[in-house]
């Protein structure tokens, strides 16, 4: 009988209903699709267009943007004429809060030209006004045949349902803690707006929901008890997972985890670039966290040690750094020319303890020579031994073999 140690991989993927976003299916067994948001005003056209090309590029398969006022929903159809005009066609998501019924029901052009409609059901009015508002926005959805994201957040909760939920806590028998109960409510809140978006029309096939917390336990609480108690297809991401390493490391766990388990049909990265950085690193981060996961291939993986008191010459960092830069500025043409690419394995070891072995696990490898170890460096292919380089060029001669493997 098989042993525990015997089985690797994540949990069979929780069944959900797939809905279609534009010519993107999210959930229903389609592979976990990367989103990603624009950090541009969506009435500055020509920097929201370049931003969501750039988005798009980087293999965003979704992009949401900001739409909070009438000028960025006049844009809206405009940014999707000009992306269209330079080959763009990735659907774009409109973020509401506040005044999206107005906004839409005011602007049927952006109405048309989004994909998706998202909705914070935490900030839609209050009362007799959250239902009138929210349900305008599922009527438009209706009418023009959309999807929309009902999207509960930690940090624009309901404040009504909190409280009640806070009141009831307050009489029952086994009280629960505060975090619990706001938990409860971030699932509740996204639970019920789905079943009224249901009982308005809204097919199940047209709702995707997600609640975002900001805490990596939280967030794992929250989704694993969302996707046990309904199949709509689930948006992961952790909310303002903040800046730099702090930011990739709490989304990675806290996604890494709820995907292992089987949860989530899209992610979006919400890392905080530095001021002017670069937005694409939110998606090629998801990408990597799909592809290190072994759920989806993006581009060539480079396996690499991290060097150690071996390695004293830093021949072996530039090589690897060298690879990893080559192949992904390659990969818009590679693409095109050698399909399944993207499946490629590549080694750099820094010395013969672990350089071999590693070597010989990826489809083409090199060994290295350590401090003291002699000159040469073994290249592998498909777990076999290929050749010794030797000399100064080893780090071209390197590139030379991994480009005609790809060929072959
Ligand atoms: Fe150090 Fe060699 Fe291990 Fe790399 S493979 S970390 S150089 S011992």
């Amino acid at each position: 009988a098989p042993q525990d140690t015997d089985i690797a991989g994540p949990a069979p993927r929780r069944p959900t209903v797939g809905v279609m976003v534009g010519d993107v299916q999210v959930g229903g067994g389609a592979p976990i699709v990367v989103q990603s948001m624009t950090n541009t005003d969506t009435a500055d056209i020509d920097a929201t267009v370049r931003q969501v090309a750039a988005l798009a590029h980087a293999g965003s398969e979704l992009v949401r943007i900001t739409v909070d006022r009438d000028e960025a929903a006049a844009a809206v159809p405009r940014i999707r004429d000009r992306l269209a005009r330079i080959g763009v066609t990735v659907p774009l998501v409109g973020d509401f809060h506040y005044i999206g019924h107005k906004l839409l029901a005011d602007h049927p052009a952006c109405a048309e030209a989004l994909a998706k409609y998202r909705i914070n059901p935490g900030n839609v009015g209050f009362r007799d006004k959250r239902d009138r508002q929210f349900g305008a926005i599922i009527e438009m959805a209706m009418r023009f045949d959309k999807p929309v994201r009902i999207g509960a957040n930690w940090g624009s909760l309901d404040q009504e349902l909190l409280t009640a939920l806070m009141d009831e806590n307050a009489v029952s028998a086994t009280p629960r803690d505060a975090r619990a109960i706001t938990r409860e409510a971030m699932i509740q809140s996204a639970l019920r707006s789905a079943e009224r978006a249901e009982e308005m029309g809204l097919g199940r096939d047209r709702i995707i929901l997600s609640a975002k917390v900001s805490a990596v336990q939280d967030l794992i609480a929250v989704y694993r008890e969302l996707s046990r108690r309904a199949d709509y297809a689930i948006h992961l991401g952790l909310t303002e997972a903040g800046m730099g390493s702090k930011g990739i490391v709490a989304s990675s766990a806290a996604i890494g985890i709820l995907l292992q388990e089987g949860i989530g049909d899209t992610i979006r990265f919400s890392l905080t670039p530095e001021p002017g950085g670069d937005r694409t690193v939110e998606v090629r981060t998801a990408q990597e966290l799909l592809q290190t996961m072994g759920f989806r291939t993006f581009v060539p993986l480079v396996a690499a040690c991290p060097g150690c008191g071996r390695t004293t010459s830093t021949v072996f960092q530039e090589l690897a750094r060298d690879i990893q830069d080559w192949i992904v500025t390659s990969m818009p043409l590679w693409k095109q020319r050698y399909p399944g690419v993207e499946n490629l394995n590549v080694a750099v070891m820094g010395c013969i303890v672990n350089g071999p072995g590693e070597s010989k696990h990826a489809d083409i490898g090199i060994s290295l020579p350590g401090t003291g170890e002699s000159p040469a460096a073994p290249v592998f292919i498909d777990g076999a031994k290929a050749t010794t380089l030797r000399g100064p060029g080893i780090a071209a001669d390197f590139r030379v073999m991994v480009e005609d493997y790809i060929e072959q």
